[in-house]
């Protein structure tokens, strides 16, 4: 089989980190965030960590240069030469045309971008409820996929908490920056002939449904 690459698109709040956990189990490809890495290193306190803070709270964008030379490194990695799942990156036009320079130069491509595409006022429900694992990351929602115990992960039994920036205010602002700045990729992947448009707005078994069948053509358009 050849390498399967694929970059998940949507606002924040439509289910691309459930939903990148799911392809992760089904293909057996990384699902790298560039958001979890991010915050990976500021809980690390690393340089790159300390540059990226303030971005990060304010609901803005960290900038290009930072995020591109992070996920070169990243996709450059053993684990990845099969294929990768990218979630929230690329999320600008640059950042895009970056990644398809370093694919160029590894003799790859992009199998499929897959828009999740959820409405902003179901975003801000949806992210209102959002609650994360301390420990790893692992994903809940107070109402759709609530934990066995109350504020505790199932996985590992650390705490969970709302991400400052899944706070009000913030999310208008991520909502702003995703219509500004990471709209136009949708254009851009469709010129490519790549762009697959999911509604998001279903459960989450439908939409992995979607998403494995828009995979499932993808592959077959790609054999031809
Ligand atoms: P996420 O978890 O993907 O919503 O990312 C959380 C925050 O990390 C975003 O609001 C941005 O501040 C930053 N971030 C993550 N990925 C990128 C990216 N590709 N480009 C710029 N900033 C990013």
């Amino acid at each position: 089989m050849s390498d399967l690459n694929l970059i998940l698109i949507g606002p924040p709040g439509a289910g691309k980190g459930t939903q990148a956990d799911r392809l992760r189990q089904n293909f057996g490809i990384p699902f790298i965030s560039t958001g979890d890495m991010l915050r990976a290193n500021v809980k690390q306190g690393t340089e790159l960590g300390k540059k990226a803070k303030a971005y990060m709270d304010s609901g803005g964008l960290v900038p290009d240069d930072l995020i591109v030379a992070m996920a070169a490194q990243r996709l450059e990695q053993d684990d990845a030469r099969d294929g990768f799942i990218l979630d929230g990156f690329p999320r600008t036009t640059a950042q895009a045309e970056a990644l398809d320079a370093q694919l160029r130069k590894l003799g790859r491509t992009i199998t499929a971008a897959l828009l999740i595409d959820v409405p902003d006022q179901e975003v801000v429900k949806r992210i209102s409820g959002r609650r994360v694992c301390v420990a790893n990351g692992h994903l809940y929602h107070v109402d759709f996929e609530p934990p066995k115990q109350d504020g505790i992960c199932d996985e590992d039994g650390s705490e969970l908490i709302q991400r400052d920036d899944d706070k009000p205010e913030v999310v208008q602002q991520r909502l702003g920056v995703y219509h500004e700045k990471t709209a136009p990729l949708i254009a851009y992947y469709d010129k490519q002939g790549l762009m697959r448009h999911i509604d998001g707005t279903g459960s989450p078994d439908r939409v992995h449904d979607h998403l494995r069948a828009a995979i499932a053509t993808a592959l077959r358009e790609d054999d031809v």
